[in-house]
């Protein structure tokens, strides 16, 4: 395809880096607008799973991903106080990496720049008009002979109409503690039925460190936020440290409430991920709460998808093989999702319970075990209709 072709991104998160990335190292001249003053991701950890570091394979930089990260090779769950098996899954012989958003935003921004995207920091995009997006102040940007919607979950251009989940999480980033006997090569949760969750993931070194870090997590309903704040720490870190005492080391190093920040979840997808000359990406064409942790993986699929996709055809034939290759996987995920996650996240007592006397006990079991250890790895179904992905 013609090297002179000219991208508009908005949003210089996961999936617009990950975009800009494949074309800019293809010829294309890619500007990627964020509202942010500098580069900078955030939140806390993630895992990108087997999928999605095929996609950072491809783009060449799952290596320096690994280097930052934990391998993950399994997530496990107990019940608070009878400490019973309530999540057992293995990815098997494939790893997911657990990863500070710092560390994966540096590794596809260092890639981004060396194909030769041109960032541009404080710019809020509000709007599209034909080839142009304009500014929350006003300004014309372009033209593009393609606008790309990376905006995340809240995205000013995005017709998504996404529903608020009532329980959202409280989340930081500590030093993992020499005391600790939790494993380093697993992603460990502790519930009290779906309404309490505490959680500790390994997520590697943060950029220009060695010190291994770990990202910890307890589930809130959104709406109780300011009556937890208002309780105070001590209270919280009591309450916590009796409901699962291996928690205790992670959360001494919390000093202030502001040490943890309130993640709230939305749930949605969009019926077109396309629109005339816009496609959305990401959160900003489907969002979902992180319990099956595939958001990052969504916005690298969706990312690699378009850009192939972009690579071998012109602009609008390229939006409808776009749309054709990730309907189903989209699809499928969202609808995971949206079943599951009121089992760990929810007020509901029988949903728990199912989990714990039906899911739980099932889960090592031929075929069960390897079916959910595909589902964790976003394979279930093939991520791309009608292509593979490069192999890692
Ligand atoms: C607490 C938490 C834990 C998670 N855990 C996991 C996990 O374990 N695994 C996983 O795969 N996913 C996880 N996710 C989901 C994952 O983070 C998202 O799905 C993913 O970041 C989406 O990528 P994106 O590129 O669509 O958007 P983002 O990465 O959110 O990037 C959007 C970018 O757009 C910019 N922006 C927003 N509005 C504008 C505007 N108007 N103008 C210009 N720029 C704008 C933002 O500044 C940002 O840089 C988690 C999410 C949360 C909140």
């Amino acid at each position: 395809m013609s090297s002179s072709k000219k991208i508009g991104i908005a949003g210089c998160g996961i999936g617009g880096l990950a975009l800009g990335a494949l074309l800019a190292a293809e010829g294309w001249q890619v500007r990627i607008f964020d509202q942010f003053a500098a580069p900078s991701p955030v939140g806390s950890g993630l895992v990108v799973q087997p999928v999605g570091l095929q996609v950072l394979g491809a783009l060449g930089v799952a290596q320096a991903a690994i280097a930052k990260g934990a391998k993950i090779s399994c997530m496990f769950g107990t019940e608070s106080g009878s400490g019973k098996v309530a999540l057992d899954v293995s990815y098997g012989e494939r790893f997911g990496l657990a990863i500070h958003r710092a560390s994966l935003f540096e590794t596809l921004l260092d890639a981004a720049l060396r194909a030769g995207c041109e960032i541009v920091p404080a710019t809020e995009i509000a709007a599209q008009e034909g080839a142009y997006f304009t500014t929350k102040s006003g300004e014309k940007l372009g033209p593009f002979d393609l606008l790309v919607d990376a905006s995340g979950a809240n995205s000013p251009l995005s017709p998504l109409q996404a529903k608020p989940l009532k329980y959202g999480a409280l989340w930081a980033s500590v030093d993992w503690p020499e005391s600790s006997k939790l494993p380093r090569h697993r992603l460990t949760q502790c519930y009290g039925k779906a309404s309490k969750m505490a959680g500790v993931l390994p997520i590697g070194s943060m950029p220009g460190e060695t010190t291994a870090k770990a990202a910890i997590f307890w589930s809130l309903r959104a709406a109780d936020y300011e009556v937890w704040r208002a309780k105070g720490l001590a209270a919280w870190q009591a309450e916590t440290a009796a409901f699962w005492p291996e928690f205790a080391p992670f959360l001494a190093q919390i000093n202030h409430v502001e040490d943890l920040t309130m993640a709230r979840y939305k749930h949605g997808t969009l019926r077109r991920k396309t629109a005339g000359n816009i496609a959305y990406i990401g959160d900003a064409a489907h969002c979902a709460s992180p319990q099956l942790g595939q958001g990052a993986n969504m916005a690298l699929l969706d990312a690699y998808a378009l850009g192939q996709a972009l690579l071998s055809q012109p602009v609008l034939r390229a939006l409808q093989a776009y749309e054709h290759a990730r309907k189903r996987h989209v699809f499928a995920y969202q609808s995971m999702s949206r079943l599951l996650t009121p089992m760990y996240q929810s007020d509901s007592t029988v949903l728990p319970w199912l989990r714990n006397h039906v899911l739980a006990p099932l889960s090592p079991r031929w075929p069960f075990a390897k079916l959910l250890s595909t589902v964790g790895a976003g394979d279930i179904i093939p991520p791309l209709r009608g292509q593979g992905l490069p192999p890692l």
